[in-house]
């Protein structure tokens, strides 16, 4: 007998964790943080109901926080054996987990620094730098495409998925004396077209399809027409003499605004703009960029022939330092500062925003998703003025929302991307979207391929 449980994702968007088991292995298929809601602190203390010392081995799909954040928990916990992922995975995971673990104990201290002051027990975080350590020292490096060995009777084969660097679909293949079983994780699935990185690919054969459900009720805005936003902001800006203050996910969107301005001017469209990645956790993984190439698409392939990097062309630097940062406050006239965090909820951006937002000549450019409560979110909506350190900063700049820049596919990609199993109809699970976006899949994937989907809820174990 097969099994595979659902212990995170499932109704939510984030804590994405599965456990296939037959009776001689164990495997999980990542083991993400829970974010956002109110209950997330709890939920990321309830574990899967696994001996963590007894787990053959974890695959992971991709560095996201929501997959990867609780890794290190498993060590902590026993867990001795192979955490397989892409090579650039596994760098990227690095960087994200050591983050992670900063952000807890900084959050930490501030809680407990509240709290002394009446008699309450102090929080404890998930993990610490040590347990980040031991988590990374599992990761085992494994090549796009090769079906690789991960536990007795299994293998795991690691597909495109196209959503950020390294990201992966999985296709387990399961042996039990005769038989044999093939179950897909979609991962995260991006969106074609996107720069750099190559388009999602659909694993097969598949008896069964884990497949995400973030955008399954809509589709984003189509990304030329956001690229052509995008360059008719950066000219008007550059006209004007103002600055642009983009806001931007260190992971994946920063790289992708780069990519985007880069082709601009050389494409001609625009000449002479001065950009500054301002964040160092960016340009770490900008850096990720220029070292995994083997995960680059025909275009960036191209720009690499012709001695161009697709991350790279002459006004862009990166700075490290906060002295580097501070500098931009003396610059003269017009130039793009790209900085995290995403959704202006800390990070450098903050700075530029309390410094800029009152000039009428400054552009901000919400290229992304904007949580409820969020800085971002106020901006988008129109906000007067809004509070930054403490202080109430008149909003004069133009805010700009551009929606078609997502790493996710919208609906209709998700319907691509599982159209090839519409001959062999295996049984599908959506996971990783709420309940509204699973509903309206399911519904779109019954009415356009004539296939049935399920929709577990936490703690759920099919069998077959
Ligand atoms: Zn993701």
């Amino acid at each position: 007998m097969i099994t595979l449980g659902f212990y995170g994702a499932a109704g939510e968007v984030t804590g994405s964790c599965y456990v296939v088991s037959t009776p001689r292995a164990t495997v999980m298929v990542d083991m993400g943080m829970h974010q956002g809601e109110r209950e997330a602190d709890e939920h990321n203390r309830r574990m899967p109901p696994v001996v963590f010392s007894r787990l053959d081995a974890v695959v992971l799909t991709h560095a996201h926080l929501d997959h990867c954040g609780r890794l290190p928990l498993l060590t902590k916990g026993g867990f001795r054996g192979p955490i397989f992922c892409t090579s650039a995975t596994a760098d990227v995971t690095a960087i994200i987990l050591d983050d992670s673990a900063e952000i807890q104990r900084e959050d930490c201290e501030r809680f407990n620094r509240r709290l002394r002051r009446g008699d309450e027990p102090c929080e404890e975080p998930l993990y610490d730098h040590g347990d980040v350590k031991a988590a990374l020292r599992l990761l085992t490096r494994v090549d796009y495409s090769r079906a690789v060995p991960v536990a007795e009777g299994i293998t795991a084969r690691f597909v495109d998925s196209g959503h950020i660097l390294g990201a992966a679909s999985v296709q387990l293949e399961v042996r039990e004396g005769s038989r044999r079983s093939s179950i897909v994780f979609s991962g995260d699935v991006g969106v074609s077209g996107s720069p750099i990185l190559r388009d999602p690919t659909t694993p097969l054969p598949a008896d069964v399809v884990i497949l995400e459900s973030t955008y399954g009720d809509r589709d984003h805005k189509p990304l030329d027409q956001t690229r052509d936003e995008l360059l008719q902001i950066l000219k008007d800006a550059q006209a004007r003499g103002g600055r642009v203050l983009i806001p931007a996910f260190a992971v994946g969107r920063t790289q992708d605004l780069v990519y985007h301005i880069g082709e601009f001017l050389r494409e001609g469209k625009l000449r002479d703009v001065r950009v500054f990645v301002d964040s160092p956790m960016a340009t770490s993984v900008s850096d990720l960029y220029e070292r995994h190439k083997e995960v680059y698409d025909e275009r960036a392939r191209q720009l690499l022939l012709e001695h161009m990097a697709p991350l790279s062309f002459p006004g862009l630097s990166y700075t490290r330092t906060v002295d580097e940062s501070k500098r931009l406050n003396d610059l003269k006239g017009s130039f793009i500062i790209i900085s995290a965090s995403g959704m202006c909820t800390g990070g450098r951006i903050m700075h530029h925003l309390a410094r800029d937002l009152p000039r009428p000549e400054t552009h901000v450019v919400i290229a992304g998703y904007q949580g409820r409560g969020t800085l971002g979110r106020r901006l988008v909506d129109g906000a007067k003025s809004v509070r930054i350190f403490r202080e109430d900063v008149p909003v004069r700049a133009t805010v700009h929302t551009l929606g078609g820049f997502s790493a996710h596919a919208g609906q209709s990609g998700l319907i691509q991307w599982a159209t090839p199993f519409q001959a062999t109809r295996p049984r599908i699970h959506l996971t990783h979207g709420e309940d509204g976006p699973r509903h309206a899949l399911r519904a779109r994937l019954a009415s356009t391929l004539g296939l049935t989907a399920f929709m577990p809820v936490y703690g759920e174990v099919v069998e077959w």
